[in-house]
């Protein structure tokens, strides 16, 4: 099961292996980084989410 990269909480997977959350991709970056759907909440834009990954 996949953690959240900004919290550690495990993501939930959905049907279909759909995950609970979002992945977020960084620019020049071939890693993706899988976020939970409250930290997508909590972080609403990609430049957020990214500035509390890296
Ligand atoms: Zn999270």
């Amino acid at each position: 099961m996949p953690k959240c990269t900004i919290c550690s909480n495990k993501i939930e997977e959905l049907f279909l292996e759909k995950l609970n959350g979002t992945i977020v991709k960084k620019p020049n970056s071939n890693k993706h980084y899988p976020v939970c759907f409250d930290c997508q909440k909590k972080f609403r834009t990609k430049e957020e989410l990214l500035s509390k990954i890296s």
